[in-house]
């Protein structure tokens, strides 16, 4: 069997090495390292594929969430909601921008932001929400996008972990994820479901004017050369990852399929068990694209379970082991436990299993074998 990893850009790597070495050797033979037309390109190939009017390329997915937020205008002291169980990013920029961060609790089925947390967090000082498609699926845009609108509330999808996921709204209509709030943020970090090969970020938007705003924020505020109208940053996405995103962008649905069609294998194979919640996909099929496939464990050892994979060869990861308000950082007086259920219980229960888009059916069986022996 191949050594299994919890992400295996090697050999996904090797699949498309011919494509991605040209387009690097291209950039390195037109030395247009920063803003080179491969940078245009991938814009313009990934404003068509989500069906955005505006992606604007940036350093980070970090920077792509601050340079959202920049981008709105919002002001110190503005509250902005988002979820207690995500990766800190999120939260970090908020608290960055002297804006007031409001961690609401999640929903246990999903794991993602709750529509109820978020009602009872709303007060007259409230901005905007940051719903984060956790782990791949798509948040509950149809309820966040009503409560916006009746609250006059921006939103901002934070959508590093779910490019390419679908939303089928009640109306009928099917979106890609990160086309819905006003602005989103993603990631090219490498284990993402569309990687590049370092950093690299980028915001889309639908709005002309913030987008117009947004390209002169990550450009040192410059709107015409050497004249800086607002303060800005310096966050571009390089050329050398652009030629790799550019191989990469035709091949995300194959990617993304790889990865759903992995999940509902281990899903077969763990389904029924007492010990085990496996993943609940709400909605369409396509709303989930597996960033992670995470289990809950119910009723019997979690860190037991992880350190037995582990002992046999299986990489397995906590995402996340700690609450968002209760890391040091961004603890607050304002936060009462009782206001945090699910997560606090989430953070003792997840289990994320190894998820790309190279897992073969040895592996997948290997590791839902080794888990149900563990569990009996
Ligand atoms: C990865 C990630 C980010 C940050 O992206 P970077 O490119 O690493 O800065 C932000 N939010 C979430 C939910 C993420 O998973």
């Amino acid at each position: 069997m191949k050594k299994i990893q919890m992400v295996d850009l090697k050999s996904q790597y090797d699949r498309i090495k011919e494509t991605v070495n040209s387009g690097i050797q291209e950039v390195l033979d037109n030395t247009a390292y920063i803003n080179g037309p491969q940078v245009h390109s991938f814009q313009k190939s990934l404003e068509e594929y989500l069906g955005a009017k505006h992606v604007i390329p940036c350093a980070n997915g970090t920077d792509a969430l601050q340079i959202a937020m920049m981008g709105l205008g919002l002001q110190p002291g503005d509250e902005v909601i988002t979820a207690d169980f995500t990766f800190a990013a999120t939260v970090e920029v908020i608290a960055l921008l002297q804006l007031t961060p409001v961690l609401v609790d999640v929903e246990a089925d999903t794991f993602n932001i709750s529509i109820d947390a978020i009602k009872k967090a709303i007060t007259p000082k409230t901005k905007a929400i940051v719903p984060v498609h956790l782990f791949g699926q798509a948040a509950n845009m149809d309820a966040i996008m009503e409560l916006a609108a009746e609250h006059n509330l921006y939103v901002i999808e934070d959508n590093a972990q779910a490019i390419g996921a679908n939303y089928k709204s009640k109306d009928g209509s099917s979106k890609k994820v990160g086309t819905i709030g006003h602005v989103a943020s993603t990631s090219f970090f490498p284990s993402k479901n569309l990687g590049c090969y370092g950093d690299g970020g980028a915001i889309f938007t639908n709005d002309d004017a913030l987008a117009h705003t947004l390209r002169g924020i990550v450009n040192h505020g410059m709107y015409v050369r050497y004249h800086h109208d607002v303060v800005g940053v310096n966050s571009r996405l390089d050329s050398v990852q652009a030629a790799v995103l550019n191989a990469k962008l035709p091949l995300l649905d194959q990617y993304n399929d790889a990865r759903q069609l992995a999940a509902s294998k281990y899903s077969s194979a763990l389904a029924n068990h007492k010990n085990i919640i496996t993943p609940v996909i709400e909605g369409a099929k396509d709303s989930h694209v597996f960033h992670q496939y995470t289990l809950r464990i119910i009723d019997a050892d979690r860190d037991a379970l992880m350190q037995h994979l582990l002992d046999n060869g299986i990489p397995c990861a906590i995402y996340y082991p700690i609450p968002l308000h209760a890391q040091k950082a961004y603890a607050d007086s304002r936060y009462d436990e009782s206001d945090f259920p699910v997560t606090n219980q989430l953070c003792k229960e997840v289990l994320s299993l190894p998820m790309h888009t190279e897992l073969d059916d040895e592996q997948i069986g290997f590791i839902t074998n080794t888990i149900l022996d563990f569990l009996k």
